[in-house]
């Protein structure tokens, strides 16, 4: 079908849709049967057999399967039988981990695709751009990615960057009337927005014509970039880890073996034993448990309100020493209400709250009538006039669509009596330059009824005064003199000292027939008539989170395209503003090169009136300074200084697209706090790991000094293969990843952020687990020795009692590594997960031991009471030997 030819009669004909309408929830649902979703056809994924299959595929595994084949040659059916549903269970776990994270890394990737705006049932919802249907009319604006292929309806200034599939960077000028069939290559239909290209600039409406894989994008699927890159830097340096330390194992374990041959034992005893303990010294579920605890972390953090994008960053959260935040609507709750308006030399007041058009207006305390002031008016019209948002009625309620400081203006006007119905009966739009971040404004062309047409501009007031020619003074144009100036400069000040945002209005008028096509030609020699200045109250737990992240040692800095003593009033409200702080401005920073920025910018604060374009050289300053930095930013603009800094934060609700698809961490409340709360949790993350990796290598550095010691002592072997792989799989399992949902230290945010470049071990923790592990082993052999020796000639119930002190000694250090200080920080009930993990090891232990159907598989045999004193004894040693952490505290 050749969609770009078609007028728009026969298009919305042909779609069977209407403009006004759009579709019917029950048009949808057929269509949806018909197209399908609107989704690109992924490439197959492993299936469950196949992930299951892989967790056996561990040469230690197939060695420690191999060996059990010979021994159920050789007759040890019991062990052999054992020892398969020991690995098996592995397996399991295995899997269910791997299942877990890879599901949460799909959930993740589901919820960060993109919604879009469509009409449906005779209004506008936003949905996931994957429920789109042909025929469903569409509207989209800068920032955004188009959602599907769409035929263009309508278009104000839209640019689309298309180079994902023409590879064109620059972006083309898109209109909405019908082309002629000469018209082939996908980079000549103008009339058409294609899926997965991004809107630069301007705004459209138009219809989806086709969907998911019908689409030019879906011809060369494969194309679309999945979430980044998901293994983080922690992971890759676990599994570099890893090879050291099975090569490690396998060093000792061979140790062990060789030893014991020396000693006498047999072979064949000798080669289970060391395979069992390799299969049980070798943390090879350790990358696994480290996604599943990222990716516990992350669903976290989701219900705290932010979505990871790149698991990397999580990583990199707990590092960041500077946050770099927009202020409007992140540390402001961007609820907007005017409440001045100066035109003229004087100040209006104007009460009320919110959208609900109902206030006062009042001049010198005295109630007055808007209609008998008509430089008020006109302040107020044209706010409304130069809008493109709307604000709708609805269950009572005043809704927004659009930006708050438009919502803002609009109430103001309906406050004296502007209304919608109103502005639609007597003007006519006919052109619209969008605002633009580094614009600082915007622009119409409009058309009354007695035939007259006006250039209305609106934006920040400095820009305008720069182009303005002219003011209204005393009812009338005058030329924009000095002391015009300085008047006008004087109450910008006044407003912006008081924390108002300040949005100025110009107009001039032009002539009928005048064509007026560009930003340059409308938005040059206008006339000023006046400000309204609107309050945007910060929200109220950003000064918390301020002071929190400072306790921590990260600075913050708010970046604002704002006034620059609007953005100082509200730092200082915050508490973000020290006395000796600096304020600096957009244009101070564009005298400054890159060096003396870098040496500036350790001092500054707030950088005000500053366009996303200094973002990224405000980032790359800090950078260079040694900081680890976090940034804000919702537009398409902000993408570049999102992707540069170390995590790159977009918004849930105001963010377009292109930023979001930049950011690594998306807030889905838009809001500051929740970057402290995913700091936080960032932190947690990675000393949860920390946590883990530390009880895993410690108890598997026990297990193995145990045995070598053993062996180094001429001793009879202190444990059977089949308990070597049942200490394995019964602490190493749930309790590690209980260890991976602990709730954060007291004082985690009280700690400097983390050192990038610090590797696993740093701060004490290669020898917590030397430490550790060598006391788990030492008392392990003493509890087997003693017991030995009093009767030697039950070695099976000296086995039980090494076993019984190895299980338990670990369960005890579990608890250990709860805490970087000492297990006596933490109340031990703080983590039921753990808790339960470690009743059910030690019920799995007393299972073992009493149970007498299992004891000849485990070789055990029951314990006389009197006994555990000896077992819980010298299990509690080590804690007991490092408690006051004299050791540990040292290092
Ligand atoms: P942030 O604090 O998040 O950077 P900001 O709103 O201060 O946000 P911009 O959105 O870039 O930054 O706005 C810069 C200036 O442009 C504002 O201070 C205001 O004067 C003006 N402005 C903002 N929105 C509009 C708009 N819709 N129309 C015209 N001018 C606007």
């Amino acid at each position: 079908m050749n969609w770009h030819e078609l007028n728009q009669t026969d298009l919305l004909k042909t779609m069977n849709t209407s403009i006004g309408d759009g579709l019917s929830e029950k048009d949808v649902q057929k269509r949806l049967e018909k197209h399908g979703p609107n989704e690109l056809q992924e490439g197959k994924k492993a299936s469950a057999l196949i992930i299951f299959l892989a967790q056996f595929k561990d040469f230690m595994v197939l060695i420690l399967l191999a060996a059990t084949i010979i021994s159920a040659f050789l007759g040890e059916y019991i062990d052999a039988v054992a020892i398969v549903a020991i690995v098996l269970i592995n397996g399991v776990l295995g899997f269910y981990q791997e299942r877990r994270a890879e599901k949460s890394l799909q959930a993740l990737k589901e919820l960060s695709t993109p919604h879009v705006y469509a009409r449906r049932n005779n209004e506008w919802v936003k949905i996931p751009s994957k429920h789109l249907v042909p025929g469903d009319i569409v509207k989209f604006s800068s920032g955004d990615r188009i959602g599907a292929d769409i035929r263009l309806l309508e278009t104000k200034s839209l640019e689309i960057e298309e180079s994902a599939l023409t590879g064109e960077s620059i972006p083309a000028v898109k209109h909405a009337s019908p082309l002629s069939s000469s018209h082939v290559s996908l980079g000549d239909l103008t009339n058409m927005a294609f899926m997965g290209t991004l809107v630069t600039r301007g705004s459209g409406v138009g219809v989806v014509i086709g969907t998911g894989m019908n689409t030019a994008m879906g011809q060369i699927a494969g194309m679309l970039d999945a979430a980044g890159n998901m293994e983080t830097p922690l992971q890759r340096r676990l599994e570099q880890l890893g090879k050291i330390l099975i090569v490690a194992a396998l060093f000792l374990t061979v140790l062990v073996v060789v030893l014991g041959v020396v000693q006498g034992h047999e072979l064949y005893h000798m080669f289970l034993a060391g395979v069992s303990l390799a299969v049980a010294a070798i943390p090879e579920g350790l990358p696994a448990i480290v996604t599943v605890a990222l990716s516990l972390g992350v669903q976290r953090m989701i219900k705290q309100k932010s979505i990871v994008r790149k698991l990397p960053a999580v990583e990199t959260l707990g590092c960041a020493s500077i946050i770099c935040s927009d202020k409007t609507g992140t540390m402001t709750q961007n609820k907007m209400t005017v409440t001045h308006v100066w035109a003229e030399g004087k100040t209006w007041n104007i009460s009320g709250t919110g959208y609900e058009p109902s206030g006062d207006f009042t001049l010198n305390g005295e109630i007055v009538h808007a209609d008998k002031h008509p430089s008020l008016q006109k302040v107020l019209l044209y706010g409304a006039l130069c809008n493109t948002s709307t604000i709708v009625e609805k269950d009572g309620e005043m809704r927004l669509d659009g930006d708050p400081t438009e919502g803002a203006l609009l109430t103001a006007a309906r406050k004296a009596g502007f209304t919608e119905q109103f502005i639609e009966a007597g003007f006519h739009v006919i052109e619209e330059f969008p605002f633009d971040s580094e614009r600082k404004m915007m622009s119409v062309v409009v058309e009354t009824n007695q035939k007259e047409r006006y250039v209305i501009a609106k934006g920040a007031p400095d820009v305008l005064m720069n182009r303005s020619s002219h003011i209204m003074h005393g009812g009338r144009t005058a030329s924009f003199s000095a002391t015009h100036r300085q008047e006008a400069e004087a109450a910008i000040q006044g407003l912006a000292r008081q924390a108002l945002r300040t949005i100025a209005i110009a107009y001039k008028k032009v002539g009928l027939t005048e064509k007026i096509t560009s930003v340059k030609q409308a938005e040059t020699d206008l006339t000023f008539i006046g400000l309204e200045g609107m309050i945007d109250p910060p929200r109220p737990e950003v000064r918390r989170a301020i002071k929190e992240c400072r306790d921590a040692g990260i600075k913050t800095v708010m970046i604002t395209g704002d006034h620059v003593e609007t953005a100082k009033a509200i730092a200082k409200d915050l508490s973000l503003l020290p006395k000796q702080g600096q304020v600096l401005d957009g244009k101070a920073l564009d005298q400054m090169n890159d060096k003396e920025l870098e040496q500036t910018a350790e001092n500054v604060y707030v950088f005000a009136r500053v366009s996303p374009e200094h973002k990224l050289r405000i980032v790359k300053a800090y950078q260079k300074n040694g900081h680890v930095v976090a940034m804000t930013g919702d537009g398409v603009n902000d993408a570049p200084a999102i992707k540069q800094a170390d995590i790159g934060i977009s918004m849930g609700i105001t963010g377009t697209d292109v930023a979001k698809e930049a950011s690594s961490l998306i807030l889905l409340d838009d809001n500051f706090a929740t970057i402290k709360s995913a700091i936080k949790e960032g932190r947690n993350i990675y000393e949860n790991i920390r946590k883990f990796v530390r009880y895993l290598l410690a108890s598997n550095v026990g297990e193995i000094l145990v045995m070598l010691f053993a062996m180094l002592l001429a001793l009879p072997l202190p444990l059977v293969p089949i308990q070597i792989l049942w200490v394995n799989l019964v602490t190493d399992g749930l309790p590690a990843m209980a260890l991976g949902m602990d709730k954060p230290e007291g004082d985690v945010m009280k700690r400097k952020p983390r050192n990038v470049k610090e590797g696993i071990f740093a701060r004490g923790l290669g020898w917590k687990v030397i430490s550790r592990g060598f006391l788990i082993g030492l008392a392990t052999l003493l509890a087997f020795i003693f017991v030995y020796h009093r009767d030697p000639n039950n070695l099976q119930y000296a086995q039980t009692v090494a076993f019984s002190t190895l299980v338990l000694a670990q369960l005890i250090h579990v608890f250990d590594c709860r805490s970087e200080r000492s297990i006596f920080e933490r109340n031990p009930f703080g983590n039921l997960y753990l808790i339960g993990a470690v009743l059910s090891s030690l019920l799995l232990m007393l299972v073992v031991i009493y149970y007498p159907p299992l004891q000849p598989i485990f070789k055990t045999v029951a314990v006389a009471p009197i006994d555990w004193l000896l077992i819980i004894g010298m299990s509690a040693l080590p804690t007991f030997l490092l408690a006051g952490s004299l050791l540990t505290r040292k290092k």
